[in-house]
């Protein structure tokens, strides 16, 4: 059987591996169990866009579930203007570009070309200052590097010893619920 992996995992995964181990045990939560406020003003301002005139309209697929083969993932995009062939990832406040949300986006590409939708242009969008950022297509060697963070995703045992990096548990929206750490996250 083909085993996929969510594409949101590529981001987990750098975070804190042990982040997507507590994503599947509060799974079945309501969300805002534990989701703290960034995260919550982050998915309303996709919502807020996602249930606009825009969603799926001809110009725009807004939030549509894409699948890779080649890679093994799936997931949503976040939009796709399909006259400029733009793919965009949207983040509510986007200070750093994370090697994760580089994963992410990458993914989505391929997953779009394989699918049929060819992308000219890849671009990161800060909705708090309204900014939007150009990045290049992943080259070959990127590629490679993809398909190696996933690999490692997949065989990731994860009774093995977690690295706790408590500044990064500060940021964590599990971290009132992770019993590796006895901190909770700024944004309680
Ligand atoms: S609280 Fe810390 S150890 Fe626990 S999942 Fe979050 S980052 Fe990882």
């Amino acid at each position: 059987m083909e085993f996929f992996l969510p594409i949101s995992y590529l981001n987990d995964f750098v975070f804190c591996p042990y982040s997507i181990y507590l994503h599947q045990v509060f799974d079945n939560n309501k969300e805002d169990v534990y989701s703290a406020k960034p995260q919550q003003r982050g998915k309303s301002a996709h919502s807020n866009v996602d249930n606009s005139k825009t969603k799926n309209s001809k110009k725009v697929l807004s939030g549509s579930y894409v699948i890779s083969k080649s890679l093994g993932i799936y997931g949503k995009i976040d939009q796709y203007f399909v006259d400029e062939r733009k793919l965009v990832e949207r983040k509510f406040s986007l200070t750093t570009i994370y090697r994760g949300y580089y994963y992410q986006l990458w993914a989505q590409f391929i997953a779009m070309e394989e699918m049929g939708y060819p992308v000219d242009a890849l671009y990161f969008h800060s909705i708090k200052n309204n900014q939007r950022i150009k990045i290049d297509k992943p080259t070959d060697k990127e590629i490679e590097e993809l398909k190696n963070h996933i690999r490692k995703i997949a065989r990731f045992d994860f009774e093995t010893e977690i690295k706790v990096n408590p500044q990064k548990c500060s940021h964590c929206i599990y971290a009132t619920l992770c019993d590796k750490t006895n901190q909770d996250h700024v944004y309680a």
